[in-house]
């Protein structure tokens, strides 16, 4: 094997290698990792010809490691890296701005002009590569064949192209995509407007179907190898051109099904994060499956629950699969009269299946809190952390859905007359915000103000953002949960339980005063962490140890249904919800006007009525803080 391709072919593995490291950093499953390494496109270009699109795929997925795990200097670095070498990343330098501060560009114009520099002899020849490229060459092109028709000119057909794409990375910005289904979308959109499309450009955009398997966009990284048969009728002594039957043949079937994916995506979320992709696609998990056949109450249903009943334990999921959808008003209806919640009900291949939970949720019943006392503010919904079990899957990839300052200080003016006795504001991680002292500065002057916190991030910046916030009616709520890194780092990623420590002495030292909030598997968990306080004499109001719940992120813990939680309401960017615990998700919404607030609140506690009818007996408080 020829040197160059050696060289290809280590930095290919290399790109395997961080692509598991992403995935592990995703909690995403390694063996994703094949889509890329097993691609057809992936080995002809890379082992086989040695083209050095490898480089740039290796530094780009670098960027994005880098970036998921909170090291935005390094990102940027490997970003510049990148696009030394191929120009395809500038396209992503928008939605990593979204992520980074400002001077990270700057580290980036840094890079890419002084590794310009030993070349700048060479003058505007410099560019005469882009310039051939963007004048001359046409190769595989598919829609800019069409663009051409219609501007009449090649250059026309240039600038409706990059229209196109300008619009493409704005749209997904403004849609607040995440940054793998971003990086999917231009990486593969480009090609299908460049007037050059070799088959080993097609390879931008595999890493990232890892994240986000799309058929559509993987059959293109199979057809893309059809690009490769003018070299071969070339050899064979034809003219070098791309015949029309073997485009048809190479686009035909992605253009079908692009098309009829935004068709039947049109109306839903943009872009799932990897996550809800996930989620969505997976069943609750259940303790006992029952096949009930086209059994209904009047036919036998009834029976075989009772036998399930004896069969499990308290807390024990109970799955019911039937044929006969008409079942689901009894069920529900049986579920309430015996106190057993229902907590999901859905349809697949034609089969109806409900999953009941065993009894109620074993938690403190503090059920006199009037609903509207506690307000809850989810301020941005990314984070820096990715806790396996975060109840709203926040992450550092993790689209910002900021709720931003004029509207916190509309709400906290409103809610001063509404009875609001307490405010909570949590994040994802609420210090990603650079204006947070005003945000909590505007709450407290409403309410007394608990802001939940990982407290890693109080250095440099973000420490003058706590020095900032006024200490006399806020709390800090940090996150610990476990005497020792061991449980904490499993779940929330190595490193993290000393550098949580670390901010925890820190806020202490500026005078604040510090809640500590466990959030545990097991009641023993709960009773070794309660061990752990009292020899560190934390008194009991500024302690929380709380269960994880069965929501987000969240593979396993107390399967929470709205029945089960007494209204605290919590208002995100997308609207008003019932519970903290499932703020995005939509069984929990209760509407998605946030103002006047004296209505959002009216609709809890409407909707709050209108379950009582029925329940409120079994609503429990479910305590976050
Ligand atoms: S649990 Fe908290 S710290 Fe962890 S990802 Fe969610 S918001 Fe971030």
């Amino acid at each position: 094997m020829p040197g160059y391709k050696r060289v290809s072919t280590i930095l290919d593995l290399a790109s395997a290698g961080v692509l598991m490291l992403l995935l592990a950093a995703m909690k995403q499953p390694l063996h994703r990792v094949l889509i890329y390494a097993w691609n057809p496109a992936v080995l002809i270009s890379f082992a086989l010809s040695g083209h050095f699109d490898s480089l740039a795929i290796v530094t780009f997925l670098g960027a994005l490691l880098f970036l998921v795990t909170n090291r935005p200097a390094l990102s940027m670095a490997a970003l510049a890296l990148s696009f030394l070498s191929k120009f395809f990343p500038v396209l992503l330098l928008l939605t990593f701005l979204k992520r980074v501060r400002l001077a990270h560009l700057g580290l980036f114009a840094f890079l890419a002009i002084s590794l310009y520099l030993p070349f700048s002899g060479a003058g505007l020849h410099l560019l005469d590569g882009a310039r051939n490229y963007a004048g001359d060459w046409i190769n595989n092109a598919s829609s800019f064949h069409v663009l051409r028709f219609v501007a009449r000119s090649r250059v026309g057909a240039g600038v409706i192209a990059g229209i196109i794409l300008l619009a493409a990375t704005g749209y997904l910005a403004k849609r607040q995509a995440a940054l793998l289904y971003t990086s999917l979308v231009l990486t593969g959109g480009v090609l299908l407007v460049s007037p050059t499309a070799y088959p080993w450009y097609f390879t931008w955009s595999i890493p990232f179907l890892c994240f986000c398997p799309s058929a559509a966009w993987l059959l293109m990284s199979v057809t893309s190898v059809l690009a490769y048969t003018p070299a071969i009728t070339f050899g064979a002594g034809e003219p070098l051109k791309n015949s029309l039957l073997m485009l048809s043949l190479e686009y035909g079937p992605v253009y079908l099904w692009l098309a009829y994916y935004c068709w039947a995506a049109r109306g839903t979320e943009l872009s799932p994060t990897p996550q809800q992709a996930v989620k969505y696609s997976i069943p609750m998990k259940a303790n006992i499956d029952l096949d009930v056949g086209r059994k209904t109450f009047a036919s036998g249903l009834l029976p075989e629950l009772i036998a399930a009943l004896r069969r499990s334990r308290p807390g024990d999921l109970v799955a019911i699969v039937g044929s006969e959808k008409s079942i689901g008003a009894e069920l529900e209806t049986w579920c309430r009269f015996t106190g057993n919640p229902l907590l999901e009900a859905t349809v697949e291949n034609g089969l109806s299946r409900w999953v009941f939970r065993c009894g109620a949720v074993p938690m403190a019943a503090e059920n006199d809190r009037p609903v509207g006392s506690r307000l809850w503010l989810y301020t941005n919904f990314d984070c820096n952390l990715h806790c396996d079990y975060c109840c709203v899957r926040s992450s550092p990839t993790a689209p910002r859905r900021e709720l931003g300052l004029a509207r916190v200080q509309r709400i906290a003016r409103e809610a001063a007359g509404l009875g609001v006795k307490e405010i909570f504001v949590t994040g994802g991680e609420p210090f990603l915000l650079e204006d947070i002292a005003e945000i909590l500065a505007a709450c407290a002057a409403a309410a007394p103000t608990t802001v939940l916190t990982n407290g890693m991030l109080f250095t440099g910046r973000r420490l003058e953002s706590l020095r900032a916030v006024p200490r006399d009616r806020i709390v800090l709520q940090i996150s610990l949960d476990s005497a020792t890194p061991k449980l904490h780092d499993l779940h929330r990623g190595p490193g993290t339980w000393a550098r949580t420590r670390e901010g925890i002495l820190r806020a202490r030292a500026l005078g604040f005063r510090v809640r500590l909030a466990a959030t545990v598997s097991t009641d023993t968990e709960g009773g070794e962490f309660r061990q752990f306080l009292d020899e560190e004499r934390v008194a009991a109001k500024d302690r929380v140890i709380r269960r994880i719940a069965l929501r987000g992120s969240a593979r396993e813990g107390v399967a929470l249904s709205r029945a089960d939680l007494a209204p605290e309401v919590t208002i995100t960017a997308e609207g008003v919800y019932w519970h903290p615990v499932g703020a995005e998700d939509t069984d929990l919404l209760v509407t998605r006007d946030i103002f006047p607030l004296v209505e959002s609140f009216a609709a809890v506690r409407r909707a709050f009525d209108h379950e009582g009818e029925h329940a409120n007996k079994l609503a429990r408080i479910f305590n976050c803080a």
